[in-house]
């Protein structure tokens, strides 16, 4: 029998385990859930608010404490409390040394090589500990405000994020006893909430706009049949409202002519400035002057002022944009949306400049510090099934490989595979000379390539002319969490490159996926043969190639009887070729391997005799 679950919380039948949707971020985190009614909506358990900042205090007897709580630490135990620790995941040593003053706890690592640990007390925790703990502490907000067992999530990361991060970001979501379904980027997340790209029909180029609290990002997305491609990123990893709160806070201390220098030494003062300078801001947003009294010093900030003060700042997130522009080859008028996302945004000054900038009205209808985990939500729903009506991949459905010699299917990334994932082998050229190297990519399970979908193709060229089979060319394949695969060729001899990316999934459905499977099992036995003739085929081609070129460089070696007979066999096998009976290719093959084999041991000899007169042979061996 079923087990059949009841939501106490939603009052309705649970089907299953609710997929949770995560914004662990640099300042703050929260985790959204479908309600029963389909739509999106943040957790905020037992009312304590909805953002749980991105912080965590060891307290001196091994307590440990997360969010809002442990903010208050960041004065008072600043060597115990952990902030920002989302710039430590999956980064190592040598990533981070540059700024290293920013943290207030220790970083280290004494391999600079190797991922960093912080240092609390004696005890040493990787920044994949501390996020787990942040996850963990989501979690429990999650089944507490929800009263169901939450195991599995999906998990936001910065579009720039590459595979290490992402990994780390994966392993701290298992530290914290959750199956992370899928990792995906802030922005698409942040478009997903509003809508953006759950119409398999519509093709939309979108800029999200996210300015936090330490961090600020801006990435142009594009949208086709449900598939989020990132084509490009810029920002700014140390621009955020913090550096508002710091151009606030410096403007009141020179206001009040404080003493630089003093203030310096007294920590408590400069971080209540710090916090005093942020509600002030806050203020601003919904109204025009902020006159308060901290100690004996007036913190008074008119909007005007406060304009003025972050202006340059907001001026250089602008500058972003216009590069992001640039390296996706887009201008203003090729943008159709454009998405505000992080608590930053809720400035006016920001708002106005961003809207200007793209010459339109931006999306800031929902929270901008709530977005991205609405739109892991989403995502969340998607991956449950619940909207079928959009493909959003998480395993390959389909082996991505490459077209070799005959045309048979070399697979590179099997079907199944999760995304995103990287894989490659290595390849060489098949004739004398060759300078170009025809690189095809299909999709598919038949051995044949013509039966599968081809991808792509693009040709390796300016390959230094070498003897066959002496450059070594890489192919590698990486697909990404969006779903887009890049494949890179490289011939290693010479550092000569080409790259392509494509959407393996544009234009498939699951009905053709599943196709495309069953043909493949309907067909595996003729495909094995087929396969088997062929290699049989391609070995003889490369055997008649590599006898006939023997024959022009060597021929002097041999008698004229022996001449004759390789003449006579390389016919045979020629024949042998077209009859298609792969046995007799083989038998063919033999003989004709039989017979040459002496003397290819001939000109090995006579190249050393030559080599220690002193004297190279043309041609050579190889
Ligand atoms: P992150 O993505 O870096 O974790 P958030 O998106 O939560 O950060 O943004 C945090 C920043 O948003 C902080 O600098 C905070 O002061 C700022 N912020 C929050 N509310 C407002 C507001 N009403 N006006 C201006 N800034 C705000
Ligand atoms: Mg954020």
């Amino acid at each position: 029998m079923a087990k059949v679950s009841i939501n106490l919380a939603t009052g309705s039948i649970q089907k299953e385990d609710i997929i949770v949707g995560i914004d662990l971020g640099t300042t703050n985190s929260l985790v959204a859930f479908i309600d029963p009614d389909k739509n999106p909506r943040v957790i905020n358990d037992a009312g304590k608010g909805v953002l749980v900042p991105s912080v965590v205090h060891f307290g001196p007897t091994g307590d440990i404490t997360v969010g809002n709580e442990a903010k208050e630490f960041l004065i008072s135990d600043p060597q115990n409390t952990i902030f920002s620790v989302k710039r430590l995941l999956g980064r190592s040593y040598a990533d981070v040394k540059d700024y290293q003053n920013f943290f207030s706890y220790k970083v280290i690592d004494d391999d600079t090589e190797s991922l960093v640990k912080i240092k609390v007390g004696d005890k040493f925790y990787t920044p994949i500990e501390l996020s787990g703990l942040i996850l963990k502490e989501l979690k429990e907000r999650a089944e507490h405000a929800l009263k169901t067992n939450v195991t599995r999530a999906v998990i936001t990361v910065p579009a720039y994020f590459n595979d290490s991060q992402r990994q780390a970001t994966r392993d701290a979501g298992k530290l914290a006893g959750l199956d992370v379904l899928r990792i995906v980027n802030e922005p698409t997340a942040a478009s997903l909430a509003y809508g953006l790209g759950l119409n398999p029909e519509e093709t939309k180029t979108i800029a999200v706009y996210d300015l936090g609290g330490g961090t600020f990002d801006v990435s142009i997305l594009q949208i086709q049949n449900g598939i989020f491609e990132v084509l490009s990123t810029n920002g700014d990893t140390f621009l955020g409202g913090d550096d508002f709160d710091r151009a606030i806070a410096d403007y009141w201390i020179e206001k009040n002519n404080i003493d630089k220098t003093e203030l310096a030494n007294n920590r408590e003062l400069t971080q209540a400035l710090r916090l005093k300078a942020e509600e002030a801001k806050k203020a601003l947003s919904h109204q025009s002057l902020f006159n308060e009294k901290l100690c004996e010093i007036w913190c008074t900030l008119d909007r005007e002022t406060f304009e003025k003060l972050i202006l340059p700042k907001v001026q250089q997130t602008i500058a972003s944009c216009q590069n992001a522009l640039k390296d996706a080859k887009l201008t203003v008028a090729d943008i159709d949306e454009v998405v505000m996302v992080g608590g930053s945004t809720r400035t006016d000054l920001v708002k106005k400049m961003v809207s200007d900038f793209f010459g339109r009205d931006v999306h800031n209808e929902l929270n901008p510090d709530e977005v991205v985990a609405l739109g892991a939500a989403v995502q969340a729903d998607v991956l449950a099934g619940n909207r079928s009506d959009i493909l959003l991949l998480d395993v390959t459905p389909l082996s991505l490989g490459i077209e070799t010699m005959g045309g048979l299917m070399d697979t590179i990334i099997p079907r199944n595979s999760k995304i995103p994932t990287k894989a490659g082998r290595q390849y060489t050229t098949s004739k004398d000379g060759q300078v170009n190297m025809k690189i095809a990519v299909y999709q598919g399970e038949r051995d044949l390539i013509k039966e599968n979908r081809k991808l792509a193709e693009f040709e390796l060229k300016g390959i230094p002319a070498m003897p066959a089979g002496f450059p070594k060319v890489d192919i590698n394949f990486i697909l990404n969490a969006d779903g887009i695969l890049k494949i890179q060729a490289i011939e290693l001899r010479s550092g000569v490159k080409q790259e392509v990316e494509v959407k393996p999934a544009y234009g498939i459905t699951d009905d053709l996926v599943e196709q495309m499977l069953m043909d493949s099992i309907t067909n595996a036995k003729d495909d094995v043969s087929a396969r088997m003739l062929i290699e049989a085929k391609t070995e003889a081609e490369q055997m008649i190639y590599t006898v006939e070129r023997f024959l022009e460089k060597n021929g002097q070696l041999l008698s004229e009887q022996e001449t004759n007979d390789t003449k006579q066999y390389t016919e045979t096998l020629k024949a042998a070729l077209s009859s298609g009976d792969k046995d007799l290719i083989h038998a063919k093959i033999d003989e004709l391997n039989n017979l040459t084999r002496p003397f290819a041991e001939r000109v090995m000899d006579v190249a050393i005799a030559t080599a220690m007169k002193g004297k190279s042979i043309e041609g050579g061996t190889e």
